[in-house]
Formats: structure tokens, sequence, C-alpha cells
């Protein structure tokens, strides 16, 4: 158990809107209270830093973490003072969320990972479950990641 391999999940557990079947930990139209979690989650990966060792995974997840501003993504990734350089990085993409610029901006800060939500490639069943986005959106997402180099 001594070297037994590690990952931090990080939560972003906020959202442009809430799905209707969505059962996880996300809030919409709380845009006031993000700077004061990004505080109070890098208090937590401070009080926990120690046990940071023989991690080979960090995957940030929500919610929508690609909803905030990447400013945040980039402190948060910061706090996590360890080499990064041979580790599985992965944020959650919203489709109707990104942009090319913040998609450059995860690259440059050693996210080498995307995992882009699309729950159905019929746009009208999409709209039912109240996803924000459509296939399109979704199809324009990737191909923007693979243009960033993801
Ligand atoms: S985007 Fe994801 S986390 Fe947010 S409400 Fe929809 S299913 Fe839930």
């Amino acid at each position: 158990m001594k070297n037994e391999e590690k990952g931090i999940y990080i939560h972003i557990p906020f959202c442009k809107q809430k799905c209707f079947y969505c059962d996880f930990i996300s809030f919409a139209n709380r845009e006031n209270i993000i700077k004061d979690y990004v505080q109070a989650l890098k208090k937590e990966i401070q009080y926990n830093i120690k046990n940071f060792t023989n991690v080979t995974t960090i995957y940030i997840g929500g919610g929508t973490p690609s909803f905030i501003n990447e400013v945040y993504i980039k402190e948060i990734l910061e706090e996590i003072n360890i080499d990064k350089k041979d580790l599985e990085v992965t944020i959650e993409v919203n489709p109707g969320t990104a942009t090319e610029s913040k998609l450059r901006a995860y690259k440059n800060i050693e996210i080498n990972r995307l995992s882009i939500g699309l729950q159905s490639a019929n746009n009208k069943l999409l709209k039912q479950i109240g996803r924000i986005h459509t296939f399109e959106d979704f199809c324009n997402t990737y191909n923007l990641a693979r243009k960033s180099r993801f």
C-alpha cells in the first residue's frame, strides 16, 4: 500500500443552468460565490497537501468547471504544488461554455485531457433534458480542442 497511486479530484459546483436530470452537487445562478468557493478550495488543498504523494491524475469535475473563469482553474492547479509533468490532468468541459481562448488557456496550465459532455446527438432530446448546447456546439468544441492541440 506504500506506493499506492493516488488521484486528486477537484469539484467545481457551478453551472450555467441546471439540467433536468442532474443529481450532482451543482448550482446555477451562484456566480456571486465562485470567488469565495475557490479561496476555500485553496485552503482545503493546503490542508491536504501533505497527502499529495504518488499522485498520477488530477481530475477537475463538476458541476461545470469550464463555466468559471480559467484564471480560477489556474489558481487551483498552482495551489496543488506538485510536479505535473507526467500526470494526467483532466478538466470537464460543457460544449455550451467552451471558447478557443479558454481551451488554449487550459493547455497553458498543464491540462492535457478534456472530458467533453455530450448526452445525445439529438438536439430535440438535448433540449428536453435541459442541456445548454446543441450537437453542433459539441462538434465545434471538439474541433476547437483539436486546434488547441488536445
Ligand atoms: S451541466 Fe452537468 S453538473 Fe451541470 S446541471 Fe447539467 S448535468 Fe448537472
